[in-house]
Parts: C-alpha cells; sequence; structure tokens
C-alpha cells in the first residue's frame, strides 16, 4: 500500500515547522504532528514570551532614567496581570500565524500526541500514519528530577504564566534561563536569591561575561550565592524550604527551578525502530541529522547539541532540502551567535578566550569597557564591556563577545563579518559610526595581551 505522506514531523515547534515547509515547498505531501500549542517552546513558552517580559522589565528602567532626562514621571508600578493577558494574546495571535502558514504551505496539521510505531509508521491516538521519511522534532522540556523535591518549583513555563508576581523567590541554577530571569524579576520588584554550582553563572561563556553578568545582576539587587545549591526542597505552609549547604534552611514563596532542560523523547516509540537514546536522553545523529534507523532523522533541542531556535529553523530547512530539493547542505554549528536577555543583555559569538587558549590558538585579546553615554549622562553606574578575540597569526577575528545595551543585535551583525572570514585589520579600516557603542568595536587598537602557546 501507498504510504500515507512523504515525510511525517513530530513537533510543530520552530523545526518542526521549518522542516515541514520548505518539504511542501519541494512539492512533498507532509503531516505534522503536535500534541500541544503550535509554535513549540520558543512562540509560546521560551524566547518569545521572555523577551516580551524582558522588555517590560527594560520600560521600568527606562521610566526610571527618564527623570534624569527631564521627565516629570510619577512612580511606575508593574501590573504582572495586565502583562499577562497582553501576552496570551500575543501567543495566540502568533500560533495562529503558525496555523495559517502551515495550511498555506499545504502541510497537514494532525493534532494529538505521537509515537513511533515501527518502521515508517507514526501513531496518533488511535489513527496510524505511514511515511518513508521520519523527523524527530519534539524539543525540550524542563527537568524536573535534578535535586530532590525540585518537582515543586516553578519551571520557566509557570513563569510566564504567572498573573501576579511573588515578593520574593529563589532562582535555582546559573545558566540561560536563570540569569535573564533572575536579571528580569529583580527589575519587576521581585526580591530575588540566586543559588548556582559554579562561581560564577553562564558556565562556558567567555570569563568577561561570567564576571559582568554577576556583577549586573548584583548590580539590580538579586542575592548571589555561588557554589551553593539547595540540597533538597520541601513544600510548607508558605511556599518552599530550602535546604542549602551546612543544614542552613530558607523558605521562599516562590522557586525557579532553572537547572536545565531534557531532551522530548521519553514515550517516543524509539525502541520500536531500534533507537536508544544518550545518557541526556537525546537522540543522537550524524552530520546529515540521520538516527541509526533508515529513513529516520532528528533535528534541534530533541539532539541536544546546540539548543538554540535558530539552529533548529536552519536545521529543518537544511534537512528538508537534503532530503527532497537541491541536496545536502551542512549547518555550520561553529559560530552561531547567541544572545542571554538579561539586562544589560549578552551578546555573543564564538569561543571564549579560555576555550581558544585550551585548544591551542595563540590569540590577540582586545578589550573595552566603559560607561555608555545614555547612562553616563544620569550617573548610571551600569556599564558596557567588549572583547575582541583574533588569533594572533593571521589576524582573524575568532569571537565577540558584548555585554551591554543592544549586545544582541550588534554581535548578530558582527557575526555576518566572522562567518565571512574578516580579519582585525578589516574591522580597524571600518570607518567608526558615531556616537554610537558599537564603534568601539572597530577602534580597538592595541591588544591588551596576547595569549597561547609561546605568549
Ligand atoms: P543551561 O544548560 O543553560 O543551564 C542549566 C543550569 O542548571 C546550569 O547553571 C547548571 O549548572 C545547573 N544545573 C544542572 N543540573 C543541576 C543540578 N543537579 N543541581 C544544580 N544545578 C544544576 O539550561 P537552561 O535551562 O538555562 O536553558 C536550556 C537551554 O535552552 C540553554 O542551554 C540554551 O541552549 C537554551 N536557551 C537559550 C536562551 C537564549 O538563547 N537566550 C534562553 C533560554 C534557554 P552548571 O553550570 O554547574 O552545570
Amino acid at each position: 500500500m501507498a504510504p500515507d505522506f512523504d515525510l511525517i514531523v513530530l513537533g510543530a515547534g520552530s523545526g518542526g515547522v521549518a522542516a515541514s515547509r520548505r518539504a511542501a515547498l519541494h512539492g512533498t505531501r507532509v503531516a505534522v504532528v503536535e500534541g500541544g500549542r503550535v509554535g513549540g517552546t520558543c512562540v509560546i513558552r521560551g524566547c518569545v514570551p521572555k523577551k516580551l517580559l524582558m522588555y517590560a522589565a527594560q520600560l521600568g528602567d527606562a521610566i526610571g532614567d527618564a527623570r534624569g532626562y527631564g521627565w516629570d514621571v510619577a512612580p511606575p508600578r508593574f501590573e504582572m496581570a495586565r502583562w499577562a493577558a497582553a501576552k496570551a494574546a500575543e501567543t495566540a495571535r502568533l500560533e495562529g500565524i503558525y496555523r495559517q502558514m502551515l495550511e498555506a504551505g499545504g502541510v497537514t496539521l494532525v493534532e494529538g500526541w505521537a509515537r513511533l510505531d515501527g518502521p515508517q509508521r507514526v501513531r496518533v491516538g488511535e489513527q496510524l500514519l505511514t511515511a518513508p521519511h521520519i523527523i524527530v522534532a519534539t524539543g525540550a522540556a524542563p527537568v524536573r528530577d535534578s535535586l530532590p523535591g525540585i518537582e515543586l518549583c516553578a519551571s520557566s513555563d509557570e513563569l510566564l504564566d504567572l498573573t501576579a508576581l511573588p515578593p520574593q523567590a529563589a532562582v535555582i541554577g546559573g545558566g540561560y534561563i536563570a540569569v535573564e530571569f533572575a536579571s528580569i524579576l529583580a527589575r519587576l520588584g521581585v526580591a530575588v536569591a540566586m543559588y548556582y554550582r559554579d562561581r560564577l553563572p553562564l558556565r562556558g561563556f567567555d570569563d568577561m561575561l561570567r564576571v559582568a553578568a554577576a556583577s549586573e545582576l548584583q548590580a539590580a539587587g538579586v542575592e548571589l550565592h555561588p557554589g551553593n545549591v539547595p540540597r533538597r526542597v520541601q513544600r510548607t505552609a508558605a511556599g518552599l524550604l530550602l535546604t542549602l549547604a551546612e543544614d542552613r534552611v530558607r523558605e521562599f514563596p516562590w522557586v525557579l527551578n532553572a537547572t536545565g532542560r531534557r531532551p522530548n523523547t521519553a514515550g517516543l516509540g524509539l525502541d520500536t525502530v531500534g533507537l536508544v537514546t544518550d545518557a541526556a536522553a537525546a537522540l543522537p545523529v550524524n552530520e546529515l541529522l540521520a538516527t541509526g534507523a533508515a529513513g529516520v532523522y532528528a533535528l534541534g533541542d530533541v539532539t541536544n547539541r546546540k539548543n538554540l531556535t535558530p539552529v533548529a529553523i536552519a536545521e529543518g530547512r537544511a534537512l528538508a532540502d537534503a532530503l527532497f530539493g537541491p541536496g545536502h547542505r551542512p549547518v555550520d554549528l561553529s559560530r552561531v551567535a547567541s544572545g542571554v536577555f538579561m539586562l544589560p543583555p549578552i551578546g555573543t559569538v564564538g569561543p571564549g578566550e579560555a576555550e581558544l587558549v585550551a585548544a591551542g590558538h595563540r590569540v590577540d585579546v582586545y578589550a573595552t569597557e566603559f560607561r555608555p553615554m545614555k547612562q553616563a549622562f544620569i550617573g548610571g553606574s551600569e556599564r558596557t564591556r567588549m572583547k575582541l578575540l583574533a588569533d594572533a597569526d593571521s589576524g582573524r577575528v575568532l569571537a565577540v563577545h558584548m555585554i551591554g545595551a543592544d549586545a544582541p543585535e550588534i554581535v548578530q551583525s558582527l557575526a555576518v563579518a566572522l562567518t565571512a572570514g574578516a580579519t582585525k585589520a578589516d574591522f580597524d579600516r571600518t570607518v567608526a559610526m558615531h556616537p554610537t557603542a558599537a564603534e568601539e568595536f572597530v577602534l580597538m587598537r592595541e591588544p591588551v595581551r596576547r595569549v597561547g602557546p609561546g605568549s
């Protein structure tokens, strides 16, 4: 019997939607199966609503700053319920657009939870669908077993659905989600205490960014507890009790579990096609995004490589092109820019200084730190920090890191230069645009140090 479709995609998040629309564009019959809301983590409970909450926090800062610029303003008051209603309307609007895009693109949306049921077969409830190609794009979800009692805490999913903010909160973890929400919540009037394992937040980022993130969080009033994560969490009448180092306890009305995310592979029926997940519950793939089972591919967070929305989208399109279009076009994950949407935000592309040295590079380090004009004018303390790392032998710019206003916007543009192989000399002969903060990236003349072999 002929298969029902040429391709079945499991999950209508960023990666799944991109893969299915591109495949349909190549004239294939595509079904995408989704049990939750169309749009996935990024649109419904991740990047988009998070950034909308960051804007709310930023506007609070702007109202405060406005006084220094001559405005007469009453003390602002933030109402989470109003934000929540506006956010719900916006995510509903975006979900509608995603549904429309699938329909207009000729993709069949099958609503329900999918499960593999042997080669080329996918079960959705009572329904059986068949296709020679299957893409698993089921994403990831918050880890709920990282320490005893952590399941009692809220995840970022629940945070973004709050209609009222708690007066105090603990944040457990020191990664992207912990840092972003600690920074945002503190600005919205919550007294935040952050508990994390390492000496600094944001493990894996350049040290300049990690040190600056810690100091900006502190400046925003966040209590930092490095090297200190609760041993357990217990429910109390008033909230949650954290048992900390030396058996000290502290109670909070609300706690955010930001201890990471885990690929959504449980219950997918992977065993029916002979697939096993790795220790992190991820589905391993090769450079063609193929799993070990014939005709089964995977992309995005479920593969736990570079867990970023644009990566999943790029991979989805590339895989559809490889299977049904012009052919294989690998996605280069070596220079993917990313942002941490704390305030001030971080933008980064390329490895950190220590990582480059550990990999054997000789690196010229260019760095600058200053109080931006907008802050200096009102006596603000926020600082902007920039670092540019260039190969000492070829001059090629290997990485750019920034924390400060508009850093993600600036670094996204610089990522093009890095992808094109720009050297420090190319930056030097670029004439500055004044007055901007970004101009400092083309005005850093002398390295502050040379690091790596023989330096
Ligand atoms: P991250 O991997 O960034 O951070 C997880 C944090 O939890 C780390 O600080 C880690 O500590 C800590 N942790 C893990 N296990 C434990 C444990 N048992 N006890 C205590 N602490 C623990 O995950 P996030 O959940 O913050 O984000 C998930 C992913 O989503 C990110 O990696 C990123 O790829 C993506 N994301 C991207 C965003 C963006 O682009 N702006 C925003 C949000 C998420 P340690 O460092 O010590 O291991």
